[in-house]
């Protein structure tokens, strides 16, 4: 789940909540409880770890996903 960073321009404090995308813009109540709050912009890596190996295909493989289950035979 995404962490989204959010000042609070009631008490000057910055805080993190971690909430789904569709929410990011909801508004935030910080840890003391204001609701007088701006998302700050933040640098979030979703997906960071897209460089996974990918070679270990099925041996006769190559597309299906079908051999191997019984249904090919
Ligand atoms: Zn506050």
């Amino acid at each position: 789940m995404p962490r989204y960073e959010y000042r609070c321009r009631a008490c000057g404090a910055n805080f993190e909540l971690s909430r789904p995308m569709a929410e990011s813009n909801a508004s935030a109540v910080c840890p003391d409880g204001h609701d007088d709050t701006v998302k700050l912009l933040s640098t979030v890596a979703v997906g960071g770890s897209a460089s996974a190996p990918r070679g270990a295909a099925a041996p006769g493989g190559g597309g299906g996903g079908c051999c191997g289950g019984g249904c090919c035979g």
